[in-house]
């Protein structure tokens, strides 16, 4: 069993970022599992250097180690352009020259997260058209999804399913501006270390499905996944990174880690009380049938 860290170095963890690497690595640990780290840097206008350093500096002043040595998907794109063109081989891709505002315009907010559910026109252009095009704009990839219910079996939240075709759209695999789309990345990087359980917050639980069909097309094995409940920001918002107060460097200044760790698993109903403890010490006491199914306040 191996389960990962799978943080997107953009900017300081916040309380929610820590939730999830805790419990994600008490599954592992308590299952007798490796824990690595992957540092999702893909983007490069958003991701430095000294983002990943912080991160891994957050995540040993909890208590929380890894196996092995770091794996940042910047370092990566060879193996996701093989995967890229491995589909594009079946003939699943197509370039889209859409634009930000025609991409909105051709999209209907459909999906159970909200997010726009694209209707595929550009999958529709002819060669003509598509030459056409090319001369003006350097386009994004897609892949073209089939009309397919895709379920899976979640370790927290039961059967999850979404219709491909109706619920995810045909999905971005590279950017215009050639950067490979998380969706992607991140199906190649779990198999390529040996990633056997996916444990992350209930946001991506709509990616999971994509994710699944994924591997399926690549030929990849498919982990397991359990999508932890939300940590919500005290007037019961999703925690963003503008929540100062939630972000570890303003948390180090209130509590110890043994405290932190301490509220967050009290709140995972893995102690009585929000007393100092170890992620050590919590490992023999993780279980799934303990954790909260709904998002909670701390
Ligand atoms: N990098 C993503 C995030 O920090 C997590 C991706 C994943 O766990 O699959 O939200």
């Amino acid at each position: 069993m191996t389960g990962r860290f799978a943080p997107s170095p953009s900017g300081r963890m916040h309380l929610g970022n820590l939730w999830s690497c805790l419990l994600a690595w008490l599954a592992a640990r308590n299952a007798g599992g490796g824990m690595v780290l992957r540092l999702e840097d893909l983007d490069p206008d958003r991701c430095k250097q000294e983002y990943c350093d912080q991160v891994m500096r957050d995540l040993e002043w909890l208590g929380l180690d890894w196996d092995g040595q770091p794996v940042y998907q910047s370092k990566r794109t060879d193996a996701y352009a093989e995967a890229f063109h491995q589909l594009e081989r079946q003939g699943l891709s197509y370039p889209c020259f859409c634009t930000r505002a025609e991409r909105l315009a051709a999209s209907a907010p459909h999906r159970s997260d909200g997010a726009a559910v694209y209707d595929g026109r550009c999958g529709r252009l002819t060669d003509a058209e598509r030459a056409e095009m090319e001369k003006t704009r350097r386009p994004a990839w897609r892949v073209r999804v089939p009309e397919k219910t895709i379920t899976i079996c979640d370790l927290l939240y039961g059967n999850y399913k979404e219709n491909l075709k109706r619920d995810c759209g045909d999905f971005i695999l590279r950017r215009s501006d050639g950067v490979y789309a998380y969706q992607l990345a991140v199906v190649v990087d779990d198999a390529a270390m040996g990633v056997s359980q996916v444990v992350r917050g209930s946001d991506l639980l709509s990616s999971a499905p994509r994710q699944l069909w994924l591997q399926e097309m690549l030929g990849l094995p498919h982990p397991e996944y359990g999508h932890l409940p939300l940590l919500l920001s005290p007037d019961g918002r999703r925690l963003a990174k503008r929540d100062r107060d939630q972000e570890l460097g303003r948390l180090q200044e209130q509590y110890a880690a043994p405290e932190l760790v301490g509220r967050l698993a009290h709140a995972a109903n893995l102690i009585d009380r929000a007393e100092a403890i170890t992620p050590w010490e919590l490992v023999p006491l993780f279980s799934w049938e303990k954790l909260p199914r709904e998002d909670f306040t701390l």
